[in-house]
């Protein structure tokens, strides 16, 4: 819940800018009452590619960001590790990046090439008390 919060806000956020950027641009320009009501310009049209390409890579960066922090903390995933091969595919698997929370709170598999259309991330989480899969782990390797 706090994850999709964190998303409503900064869209609200950069929603509230991106509509306040022309408005606010705007008062600065003669108002001309003589003009028809919608007759672009050419400086009113490229003002409005530049908003438009300002918005959506708002959009982008926002989703990004969003993509790449932990779904428990909202703290940013850190220490990319890159597993798999495309030579030992059989082996390794495909190539991917890991990142975790610094936390333990959890992992993110990202795969490094989207053949088939864009492919979300796996988000696994861990427990919450990371010492347990520690033990866990030591456990096995001693009885083997
Ligand atoms: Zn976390």
């Amino acid at each position: 819940m706090r994850y999709w919060g964190y998303l409503c806000a900064k869209v609200v956020v950069a929603s509230a800018v991106l509509y306040g950027l022309p408005v606010w641009l705007s008062k600065g320009s003669p108002a001309a009452p003589h003009r028809i009501a919608f007759a672009p310009t050419l400086p009113t049209i490229a003002a409005m590619m530049g908003w438009f390409l300002l918005a959506a890579g708002t959009i982008y960066l926002i989703v990004w960001d969003q993509r790449h922090r932990c779904r428990t903390c909202l703290r940013r995933l850190r220490m990319p590790v890159a597993t798999g091969s495309w030579g030992f595919m059989l082996q390794l698997g495909r190539p991917r990046i890991e990142y975790i929370c610094t936390y333990g709170h959890g992992t993110l598999k990202e795969e490094e090439l989207q053949i088939s259309g864009l492919a979300n991330p796996e988000w696994t989480a861990h427990s919450d008390d990371y010492w347990e899969e520690l033990s866990a782990s030591s456990e096995q390797s001693g009885k083997k």
